[in-house]
């Protein structure tokens, strides 16, 4: 399968497997895998957040219910909501969550902008979960026919080494670990060389599930992000 559907894969199959209540898609860009993570009944809130509306509300449509859905009696604990915000800034609706996904989007990020990333999402969210995609720079030798960067947006690849030691500081600064993986094979006997096309970290807080507000010296919430689209099932 093509890779995108493999990073959102990785997604789900997380998902299916440690049942989150809450999810976020930071990048969410035309809502593709919040329509996926709708069917899983365990999730009771799914929010996106992108920096550009346009793209958020133009697909936004395949995110209502079908008239099929209210044949599952258990689909009324869904709410969808749909954010037009940046990930370097704080929105305290954004708290709390079980999981948050950064699918192929740090890249697009100058790396100042990278840190405020980092503060927001591991120092403020506090999110149990964090799953981050980002390409892989030592595999890029293999695509061909490729020049500089793999988008022309992109700010920077990273190496697995580069991304390995930025994953790190974020853990030991915000108290999370970090399992660093990836999706889209090398041909045979390659893949030791140059790793995964996407790399893939998934970090987990410590000290479980409880919530601990560590660096929340916020006296007052702060609400950044415009609502977009809300819909409960
Ligand atoms: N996550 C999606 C996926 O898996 O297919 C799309 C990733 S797309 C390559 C990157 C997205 O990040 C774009 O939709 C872009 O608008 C969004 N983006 C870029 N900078 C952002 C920021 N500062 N805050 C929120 N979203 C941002």
């Amino acid at each position: 399968p093509p890779l995108h559907r493999q990073r959102h894969q990785f997604v789900i199959d997380f998902v299916k497997r440690n049942k989150p209540k809450k999810v976020l898609d930071l990048g969410c860009s035309e809502c593709v895998l919040l329509k996926k993570l709708k069917f899983h009944r365990e999730i009771e809130l799914l929010v996106g957040v992108d920096i550009d509306g346009v793209k958020v509300k133009k697909r936004k449509n395949g995110l209502a219910p079908l008239s099929t859905d209210y044949l599952q009696p258990s689909y009324d604990q869904l709410r969808i909501d749909l954010y037009q915000g940046s990930v370097t800034q704080k929105d305290a609706r954004l708290k709390g969550f079980d999981l948050v996904t950064s699918i192929e989007l740090i890249e697009h990020l100058t790396l100042a902008d990278v840190e405020l990333f980092s503060e927001v999402v591991f120092g403020y969210m506090t999110p149990v979960a964090v799953i981050i995609s980002t390409p892989n720079s030592d595999f890029n030798p293999l695509l061909p026919g490729r020049v500089g960067f793999r988008h022309s947006d992109h700010k920077f690849e990273w190496s697995r080494a580069e991304f390995k030691s930025w994953a790190l500081k974020v853990c030991l600064k915000y108290g999370y670990e970090v399992e660093l993986t990836g999706v889209g094979q090398a041909p045979p006997g390659q893949q030791e060389g140059v790793g995964f096309c996407s790399q893939i970290g998934v970090f987990q807080r410590l000290g479980g599930t409880e919530c601990c507000d560590m660096f929340g010296d916020e006296a007052e919430d702060v609400f950044s992000y415009t609502l977009l689209y809300s819909i409960d099932y």
